[in-house]
């Protein structure tokens, strides 16, 4: 019968990432109402060290996958390697962040492992012994709980930022369990041929408590500085709307929305953004949503805990200054 909690642990630069901690303190409060045990899926090259923190955080075993060829993540190499292994040690849950790489994952493990998957949850939840999903559905306009009642194991990948990381237990141990890998050159489609990192002191969208995102209202890719200012007294990440990324203005990979990325801060601040569902489809489950724009009609007010009728280049300015005094 399948049995265990899984966490997939998604690292980068020899850092667990935050939505794995949020997931593992998850997992361990199924795990004592199941009476079943954590595990977390440490896969790379060279990254035992960071079993210590997942067992700090809930694991109460650490299967470590550490290869070459799992020393940069591509599709193949990664699915067949978790593949393999769910099918070895058949897991009651395996849970995944809904970042770009667990989305990806997922989805590829799903299919090979035949079982569903439940993509872009907002929630987890156990009733009646069933572990039970939120999910956006509509761009975010509704939500539906959904089970996977017949299917071993249940999958899921999870938004950041929707659930809470436990304080870690200082010295809590967890079993290291090597996996071999089976992995032959001809497993591979993809070769990495280089990455290119960009390099900035801001936290990373998709994890960012706070962002604060531009849209067309912005105008222009110089007036950005000053929704930097603003993030960078709180702390924030800086988002976009497509319009602002199609008119070359900032990077695609600052994108938010259904075809960028999906974010779930404490506070997002949406400004000079009209809220189309495109666009509400990747950020509608943040705690709060203030929306500045000069249009009271926009419908991002629909959705703004606050919203400020007003020019952003009166009132983001006001903004940062007024949260230096408070922050000072
Ligand atoms: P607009 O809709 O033009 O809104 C600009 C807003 O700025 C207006 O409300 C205006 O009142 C306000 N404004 C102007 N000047 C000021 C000022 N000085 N002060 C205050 N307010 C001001 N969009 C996304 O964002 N993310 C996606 O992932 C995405 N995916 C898409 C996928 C597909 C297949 C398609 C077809 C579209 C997608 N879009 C996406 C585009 C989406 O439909 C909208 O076109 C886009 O979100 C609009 O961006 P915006 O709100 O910045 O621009």
């Amino acid at each position: 019968m399948a049995k265990g909690i899984w966490i997939f642990a998604e690292h980068r630069d020899g850092k667990i990432k935050k939505v794995t901690l949020e997931l593992l303190s998850a997992g361990r409060k199924l795990a004592t109402e199941t009476g079943e045990e954590v595990s977390a899926l440490l896969f790379g090259k060279g990254v035992s060290g960071l079993a210590s923190t997942l067992a700090e955080y809930g694991a109460d075993k650490v299967y470590l996958a550490d290869d070459d060829m799992l020393a940069q993540y591509t599709t193949d190499a990664y699915s067949k390697a978790l593949g393999d292994l769910i099918m070895e040690k058949e897991p009651s849950v395996l849970l995944l962040g809904c970042t770009v790489l667990g989305r990806d994952l997922a989805a590829r493990v799903a299919q090979k492992v035949k079982t569903c998957l439940m993509s872009d949850c907002t929630g987890v939840e156990l009733s009646g012994g069933q572990l039970v999903f939120v999910r956006p559905v509509y761009a975010g306009k509704a939500f539906v709980k959904a089970v996977c009642p017949e299917l071993k194991p249940v999958m899921a990948t999870v938004r950041p930022n929707v659930l809470t990381a436990d304080e870690p237990r200082a010295g809590r141990g967890a079993e290291v369990v090597n996996v071999a890998v089976h992995l032959e050159k001809t497993d591979l489609r993809q070769v990495i041929k280089d990455v290119v990192m960009q390099i900035s002191t801001r936290p990373e969208l998709t994890e960012a408590n706070i962002i604060v995102s531009g849209g067309r209202g912005m105008k222009g890719p110089e007036n950005y500085k000053i929704l930097e200012e603003l993030a960078d007294v709180l702390g924030a990440a800086v988002g976009a709307s497509r319009a602002a990324v199609d008119s070359g203005w900032i990077p695609q990979s600052f994108q938010v929305g259904q075809t960028g990325k999906t974010v779930s801060p404490a506070l997002y601040i949406a400004c000079g953004i009209s809220g189309s569902t495109m666009h509400l489809a990747g950020m509608s489950s943040s705690k709060c949503i203030v929306a500045i724009n000069k249009d009271p009609e926009a419908d991002i007010f629909k959705v703004a805990d606050y919203g400020i009728v007003g020019d952003l280049f009166e009132v983001v300015p006001l903004l940062t200054e007024e949260c230096k005094k408070l922050l000072a």
